[in-house]
């Protein structure tokens, strides 16, 4: 034990000071939410001199293939988005949630059934807490994003939300890429039509085969930064507007 001691102690401090820097005990700053927005609810937020920022959002996953396909395009393009995960998901597909933080983007809780009808107060906590803790187990990530299943509002989901410091996350822009009948360019022109500073665009990378949304994600990316945006994550929109 003593020799194994001493010659520890004949290496450089490095991996000393490597272990102590560890992010796992340090809180993530990109996904701190400013305490204004606390228990709010956020639709859009107004950048101070109107700055060309937008925020992608895509909820519903981890999912096979798609999920990683949307990665591969952001990363490529140099985007960072914020998925919105639904627990049962996750817990099928962690790794790919781990890929997501990996690659610097932000995460948010969307419940685990994703269930839109009027709950009870204990399974509200539940569809909550329980995919809070599951993120926070696979990813070492404590968000205090919450998005509802649907935008429903009344359903007590996004009450619990509130009163406990989440920051409830709706959206100003749908891609409307769940209309089973549209075609790929369909989402693009619907982003592109209603794109303005600040905006919280809604799309899906899983809960149904979201190849559409795959093949509309490199136009809408590409269009969007020719108009001069540039893309945040939830996170820095609202510290944005906390400074500002
Ligand atoms: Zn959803």
């Amino acid at each position: 034990m003593a020799g194994c001691s001493v010659k520890h102690n004949t290496f450089t401090q490095t991996p000393h000071r490597l272990l102590l820097q560890q992010p796992v005990a340090t809180p993530n700053p990109t996904l701190a939410v400013p305490a204004q927005f606390q228990g709010k609810i956020i639709y859009r937020i107004q950048p101070r001199n109107n700055e060309k920022v937008i925020a992608l959002t895509i909820d519903d996953g981890p999912w096979p293939k798609t999920t990683l396909q949307m990665l591969r395009i952001l990363q490529e393009n140099h985007v960072k988005a914020t998925f919105f995960l639904v627990g049962q998901a996750l817990k099928q597909h962690p790794e790919i949630a781990k890929q997501e933080v990996a690659q610097g983007h932000a995460i948010g809780n969307h419940t685990w059934h994703h269930w839109y009808r009027q709950m009870d107060e204990a399974t509200v906590k539940n569809e909550i807490e329980r995919t809070t803790d599951l993120i926070y187990q696979i990813t070492k990530v404590k968000t205090f994003l919450f998005r509802p299943p649907g935008g429903f509002l009344n359903n007590g989901l996004a009450a619990y939300a509130k009163s406990h410091n989440y920051t409830v996350i709706m959206w100003s822009l749908t891609s409307a890429d769940t209309d089973r009948h549209a075609k790929p360019q369909a989402f693009v022109n619907n982003v592109l039509k209603g794109a303005k500073p600040g905006a919280i665009i809604l799309m899906h990378d899983g809960g149904g085969d979201r190849q559409r949304t795959v093949q509309a994600l490199p136009e809408i990316i590409s269009k969007l930064k020719q108009q001069g945006y540039r893309f945040v994550t939830i996170p820095e929109l609202l510290q944005m507007k906390a400074k500002g």
